[in-house]
């Protein structure tokens, strides 16, 4: 089939690839020039474990190519995906100006039947809304249909490969068996391809984010009141883990959600929510939550240091939200590094993947080392940020040698604490006693 993509991030640029590996003709489209010179080069533009195979072969074998010119992809395409950015508008609501913007060249641009497939996460309403841009200026029959992305950055290419549902809201039978037909392939295990309309496949998004960053939340909280009561929120976790109604996933405790999913997309549930007279007293919980969560380790840092940081180097491991990724929206390390910035510290940061991208931010406010050792030197403290597996079993006599002090906070419970009594290491993690 041929196939485009309008938006070559991390959702554009996976769903693009892993499409043309079926065998489809595909072309991706972006505004940024840079970018597309890049891909036109060979490059992948992002860092997303076994995109680069899939993209290199899918190039050679003619099936992918990447343009500026949004013509281009809309005279190629059969299906039209949009994988454009919805931000967080300054009220929270999600910023639709990508998607309808788009949605309005399409119309003036398009001369035969195209299915237009919102990949963007959007509120409910927007597959309307897309429908009647379009409607404006289109002299062609088309449909618009809705098909929320549920990958994970740093799974990306193993979710579209082999995703546990797709979900398509629908209102067309012509619509919905091309895309049935696409898709195929990618549930041949069995996996089922939903569909609803489009509007439940709209919220199906929202909700699916929103009950995540939920749970995490809600096991944060639990952490905290660990914390007070001297209970082990891995203890805790473990009892309730097991328990199949709540199950293992997504109760690990630690410095917060961040990324470029789920703190936006709660925001603009709640503020949809608001839009249509309800009040989502959990979700505006789950944010406020989330957002002091971020910075709770800096009162044991500050309290550690006698109230004082002017002057002191912190070492930070891990700067993107997660790990196998380079991303560092809303990532919690950024808002570790402004508050210790503020108090008058300095400084040094290591992360596998991150390091250009918080570069671009803090210019030289920060320094940043090539290892995870080196970063190490002569530095206060460590500040543990991102849960890479390099970090899970270092090398504790080194961490020693080369701390000024022999401290560590730890926001991702990395470690156990009878390893870290052996290492006579003092040792703040989340919802567990200190170790001093
Ligand atoms: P992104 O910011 O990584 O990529 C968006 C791309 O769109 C950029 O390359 C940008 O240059 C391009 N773009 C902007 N305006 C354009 C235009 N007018 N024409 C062509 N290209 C244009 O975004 P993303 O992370 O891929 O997210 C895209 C959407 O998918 C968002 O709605 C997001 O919420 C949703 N989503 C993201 C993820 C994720 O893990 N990143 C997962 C599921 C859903």
């Amino acid at each position: 089939m041929k196939i485009s993509v309008i938006g070559t991030g991390y959702v554009g640029l996976v769903t693009g690839t892993c499409l043309a590996e079926t065998g489809n003709e595909v072309i991706c489209v972006d505004i940024d020039e840079q970018k597309v010179q890049k891909m036109r080069d060979g490059e992948v533009p992002i860092y997303e474990p076994h995109l680069d195979v899939l993209f290199e072969r899918n190039i050679k074998a003619n099936r992918l190519r990447f343009t500026t010119s949004l013509k281009e992809g809309l005279d190629h395409g059969d299906i039209i995906f949009l994988a454009l950015p919805t931000p967080e508008d300054e009220d929270g609501s999600a910023d639709l100006s990508y998607v309808l913007g788009v949605s309005d060249e399409i119309g003036k641009i398009i001369s035969e039947y195209k299915v237009i497939v919102d990949k963007s996460t959007v509120p409910v309403g927007t597959a309307e809304k897309v429908h009647s841009a379009i409607a404006l200026n289109a002299k062609c029959d088309f449909d618009v249909v809705s098909n929320p992305e549920f990958l994970r950055e740093g799974f990306a290419v193993d979710d579209f490969l082999k995703p546990e549902r797709i979900v398509v809201g629908s209102s067309s039978d012509r619509a919905t068996e091309l895309i049935k037909k696409l898709y195929k392939p990618f549930v041949r295990s069995g996996n089922p391809i939903i569909i609803m309309d489009e509007k439940s496949a709209e919220l199906t998004k929202y909700a699916a984010n929103s009950f995540l960053a939920t749970k995490i939340t809600f096991m944060n909280e639990i952490a905290n009141y660990c914390e007070k009561v001297g209970a082990d929120v891995d203890m805790v976790r473990r009892g309730m883990g097991t328990d199949s109604r709540i199950g293992k996933r997504f109760l690990f405790p630690g410095i917060g959600y961040g990324g470029s999913c789920f703190p936006k997309d709660v925001k603009a549930l709640h503020k949809s929510g608001k839009d249509d007279n309800y009040d989502f007293k959990i979700l505006e919980s789950v944010i406020e939550v989330n957002q002091s969560q971020k910075v709770v380790l800096i009162p044991k840092i500050v309290d550690y240091f006698s109230g004082d940081l002017k002057g002191k180097t912190f070492a930070i491991w891990g700067l993107a939200f997660k790990p196998e990724t380079d991303d560092i929206r809303e990532a919690p390390a950024l808002n570790i590094i402004d508050s210790l910035l503020s108090k008058g510290a300095s400084i040094k940061a290591f992360d596998p993947e991150a390091m250009d991208n918080v570069a671009r931010k803090y210019g030289d406010k920060i320094t940043f080392s090539k290892s995870m050792y080196e970063v190490l030197d002569k530095a206060d403290a460590l500040i543990i940020c991102t849960e890479w597996s390099i970090f899970r079993t270092p090398d504790f006599d080194r961490i020693k040698n080369d701390l000024t002090n022999d401290v560590i906070f730890d926001g991702r419970n990395l470690y156990d604490l009878t390893d870290i009594e052996k290492e006579e290491i003092t040792y703040f993690s989340i919802g567990r006693k200190d170790i001093k």
